[in-house]
């Protein structure tokens, strides 16, 4: 008999009912009950669509994230949230967010670090270490969410963070060696194992996929030795791992003391074999054969033909699951009702993945007779996706088909360009400029609300939007800005915008993905070919430079970012469908050169976070990425201007690639860490134009003039000072107009004062 588990479902809830009780519970913290009993019934409603699988994940839940969760598991919380006594949910939200208070001034607590959960868009918040780092089990909430479960009835599976993976994720906060603290945390590791034996669990999942990353040979060894340590301590260990390959930690893996491994057979299909031959007879192998990070409907038939002949070997030996958690799909197709009924049959959520998951069970242990009408279903569905003409357009894979290389080239080298573009555009040195969007307001949202419901019709919303863009480049105007920019206020999400616009995407209803806390995203799916059926941002761009004479900057976003933004294709690999969206963009970007535009920005927000989780996968990411990119940027003459955005400053491993796609003008997030992102230019000499963020737009805080002319000497120390453009480090659309006026005034204070002293 096959068993069937599951890693991790999502827990926002399908209305993001965790979502909202948070936000209730930080406005009034007296509603702590409230939140804590929505979130009881959430687990209660989870476990209930889980029902059917023989185990259940049992503390996968979070009330904001499940590294914090372990971090306060194992005792690990940063004094300066400990220090104010409060409650325990207090002190929790306190390293989750963070907290300043008005009556006391030592009360002002920094959140914890929060970075991206291996190669997802989920969020963790970053446990941190020093040389005096103790633990302390603390199993209050484990032991509330099993209690709970067991009064639901299911059989519980707890789920925890590995020590290595743990000790991982980890930052040291002293430089101390995070490694060092194994010592100590294996024991109440082993305590926590134990008093899960004692509580009756049967099995453990045990979270490990640092294990599909590159690990040192210390590292190894760390690994070998924690689940030495570990072994004979409570229930059964099935050590999971996910989003890769194991590769060299394969064998590894393969022979820790453990009763069980969990492989991503999504990702790394061709793993399996070896895993069987490696791993002990007693062992059982747990295989991911339904894609946990996709949205599409597994090919049940595919998936049996494979799977059957390893049940026949494994026996009982076989779990088989979601390749990982399924926090990263939406949850339950049912709710998407307004889907278009063709593209919903091509799809599974989470729950419809369990459901596929239940099939595969029954198919494998009873044969697929006994499950036919379903399977025969699935196979009219896969066939219907895979011939469909909403899928597959033929000038789409003729125009692939016919790119060269040359299409990625620019004319002329970028010192040529740039004589002929200083000539055009005559800006002052350090010129100034901002990243696109500014402030968001109460009514551009009602305006978008209202149009979207009807009751405001297309030229009601057309006149509100165009109304903002002359409020936005007058303000623009009266700083004395450079370049201008229009604001973006027709745009509710960088990636929606122009998937709204193009053929070959959809947007669910209630596709919640969470993000980070209580942050969900909705992805857009990316189902077909890509195609551009009409020009997208020209007509608002045009609106915008009609009304002054400094150049304002045409807006878009990159396909690199709209590939690693979105749930994207399975049927074609990820390389081909960025291709696809390079050259909508490249159409676009010659509209808008037609148009007389002469400087476009083309933001690559999440180049960076496509990188492969082993470096061994990074020249090919980068390869096809940056062609993508060189493809939609530089079909334009030499007196247009292109430029890029990113958003982030951990560039310095990858500014060949950056380079290499030869943007005249490439601004980037910097103010926050200061002079790290100039670490850059020491070693590699990058040739084109350059704004090093000056302004943090994601605080609050107002930068002075004296601070910005600071972070530009010390740029102007490594960079010609030629090459350097002033800018803020990101878009304004969540900063009120209160802030970023007086923010940009300065900056432009700054660039006079660069300017004077040059
Ligand atoms: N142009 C976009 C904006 O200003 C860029 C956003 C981003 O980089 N995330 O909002
Ligand atoms: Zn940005």
């Amino acid at each position: 008999m096959t068993i069937t588990h599951n890693l991790g479902f999502p827990r926002i809830g399908t209305h993001r009912e965790l979502k909202f009780a948070l936000e209730r519970y930080w406005k009034d913290p007296s509603l702590d009950s409230d939140l804590q009993a929505q979130a009881s019934r959430l687990r209660a409603r989870h476990w209930a669509r889980q029902s059917a699988l023989d185990f259940v994940p049992v503390g996968d839940f979070s009330l904001y994230d499940g590294v914090l969760d372990m971090s306060f598991t194992l005792g690990n919380i940063p004094e300066r949230a400990r220090r104010h006594g409060g409650s325990p949910l207090d002190q929790y939200f306190r390293v989750a967010r963070g907290r300043a208070t008005v009556d006391d001034a030592c009360g002002c607590v920094h959140a914890g670090e929060m970075t991206k959960w291996f190669d997802t868009n989920y969020h963790y918040i970053v446990p941190e270490f020093d040389g005096a780092t103790r633990f302390a089990l603390d199993t209050t909430r484990l032991r509330e969410q099993l209690q709970e479960a067991r009064d639901a009835g299911v059989r519980a599976k707890p789920v925890i963070l590995g020590p290595l993976t743990y000790l991982r994720l980890g930052k040291s906060k002293d430089g101390s060696e995070r490694l060092a603290l194994l010592p100590a945390l294996l024991p109440v590791y082993a305590e926590l194992l134990d008093w899960l034996g004692a509580e009756g669990v049967e099995w453990v999942q045990v979270d490990e996929p640092a294990l599909v990353t590159d690990l040192d040979a210390r590292w190894r060894q760390a690994c070998a030795d924690a689940y030495a340590h570990l072994a004979g301590h409570g229930p059964k260990l099935l050590l999971a791992t996910y989003f890769g390959a194991l590769e060299e930690n394969l064998s590894l893996a393969c022979a820790l003391p453990v009763a069980g491994l969990h492989l991503d057979a999504i990702a790394a299909p061709h793993e399996v074999e070896a895993a069987i031959a490696l791993l002990p007879s007693d062992r059982v192998l747990s295989l991911g054969v339904i894609d946990g990070r996709n949205v599409w409907k597994t090919d049940l038939h595919a998936t049996l033909a494979w799977l059957e002949p390893v049940a026949r070997r494994l026996g009982e030996r076989l779990w088989i699951a979601p390749s990982c958690s399924l926090l990263h799909v939406p949850a339950d197709l049912e709710l998407e009702t307004g889907m278009d009924p063709e593209l919903r049959s091509w799809l599974a959520f989470a729950v419809q993945k369990l459901e596929e998951l239940r099939l595969l069970q029954s198919a494998l242990d009873h044969g697929r007779v006994g499950v036919q009408d379903a399977l025969i279903a699935n196979a009219a569905a896969v066939d219907r996706r895979r011939a469909s003409p909403r899928v597959h357009q033929p000038q789409v894979a003729e125009a692939v088909g016919a790119l060269s290389p040359a299409l990625g080239r620019r004319a002329s080298p970028h010192a040529q360009r740039a004589a002929v573009q200083a000539a055009v555009l005559a800006l002052p040195p350090y010129p100034t400029t901002t990243i696109g969007s500014f402030p968001q307001t109460p009514e551009i949202r009602q305006a978008r609300l209202r149009h979207k419901r009807g009751e405001l019709g297309d030229d009601g919303y057309r006149a509100a939007m165009q109304a903002e863009i002359a409020r936005c480049v007058q303000a623009q105007e009266a700083l004395g800005l450079d370049v201008l920019v229009h604001g973006e206020a027709e745009r509710n999400d960088m990636v929606e915008y122009f998937g709204e616009q193009l053929d070959g995407f959809a947007f669910s209803a209630n596709g919640w993905v969470q993000s980070y806390g209580s942050r969900c995203v909705k992805p857009p799916i990316l189902y077909g070919d890509v195609r551009r059926p009409r020009p997208m941002t020209v007509a608002w761009i045009r609106h915008a430079q009609s009304l002054t004479s400094k150049p304002v900057k045409g807006m878009l976003t990159g396909p690199v970012t709209m590939l690693n933004w979105s749930f994207v294709r399975d049927d074609q690999p990820r390389a081909l469908t960025c291709r696809q969206l390079a050259l909508a963009i490249r159409a676009e970007v010659l509209d808008l050169e037609q148009a007389g535009v002469r400087i476009i920005q083309i933001d690559e927000a999440a180049l960076r976070e496509g990188l492969p989780l082993r470096r061994a996968g990074w020249d090919n990411y980068l390869g096809w990425a940056i062609d993508a990119f060189r493809i939609a940027a530089n079909g334009v003459r030499d007196d247009t201007q292109i430029h890029t955005h990113m958003c982030y400053s951990e560039f310095n491993d990858i500014i060949g690639a950056i380079a290499a796609m030869d943007a005249d003008v490439i601004t980037i997030e910097a103010s926050r860490s200061g002079l790290e992102l100039l670490d850059a230019f020491d070693g590699f000499r990058y040739p084109n134009g350059i704004g090093p963020g000056v302004y943090d737009i994601h605080s609050p805080n107002i930068p002075s003039r004296e601070q910005i002319v600071g972070l530009m000497r010390a740029a102007a120390s490594r960079i010609p000072p030629t090459q350097l453009w002033v800018n803020p480090d990101c878009g304004l659309k969540t900063r009120s107009w209160d802030e970023v006026m007086p923010a940009l005034e300065n900056m432009v204070a700054a660039a006079r004062t660069l300017r004077a002293a040059a």
